[in-house]
């Protein structure tokens, strides 16, 4: 599989993780389900009430939802809850332990979340992706990391305005 990232997503995420550097931010990562591919088109940021840290963070939840649901709205359902995004300032696009098992929490509500992080400084960011996957001959699933592509969303695409804050 792969994961499609709209290029205009991925420069929030890069402005926000440099608003925030050098502690860590992030969000949610909205759009589509293609077979087994994954098309991210808008992102939400952490919120005005998370808490940020030098290797953690703890969004608004309530504000997330509240801008999850604007979303939903604004393009009548047709985007899709696909994982988390957040930042490592100066470290490396790797899964922590914490990030493992993030991901495998919420991989309990949806299936075969994604996980996305961007690591770096200033202009020098680099993205990685995972998947939460049950492996057929294993008992329990596994984040696998998964090629990331860049793209433009075509304007014609239904969305809503980043909402990064
Ligand atoms: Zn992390």
């Amino acid at each position: 599989m792969t994961i499609w990232l709209g290029r205009d997503a991925a420069q929030v995420i890069i402005e926000q993780a440099n608003i925030f550097f050098p502690l860590e931010t992030g969000g949610v990562l909205l759009g589509w389900r293609d077979g087994e591919d994954r098309v991210v088109v808008d992102i939400v940021g952490a919120g005005p009430k998370a808490l940020h840290g030098r290797h953690t963070f703890i969004p608004d939840h309530s504000w997330q939802v509240e801008q999850i649901d604007e979303a939903f709205r604004n393009t009548a359902g047709d985007l899709d809850y696909l994982g988390d995004w957040h930042s490592h300032p100066a470290g490396v696009a790797a899964m922590s332990s914490e990030d493992r098992s993030t991901l495998r929490r919420i991989s309990r509500r949806v299936r075969h979340p994604i996980m996305v992080i961007a690591a770096g400084r200033n202009a020098n960011w680099t993205f990685g992706g995972w998947m939460q996957l049950r492996p057929r001959l294993l008992r329990r699933s596994v984040a696998e990391c998964q090629p990331i592509q860049y793209f433009a969303v075509p304007s014609e695409w239904p969305r809503a305005p980043l909402s990064a804050e």
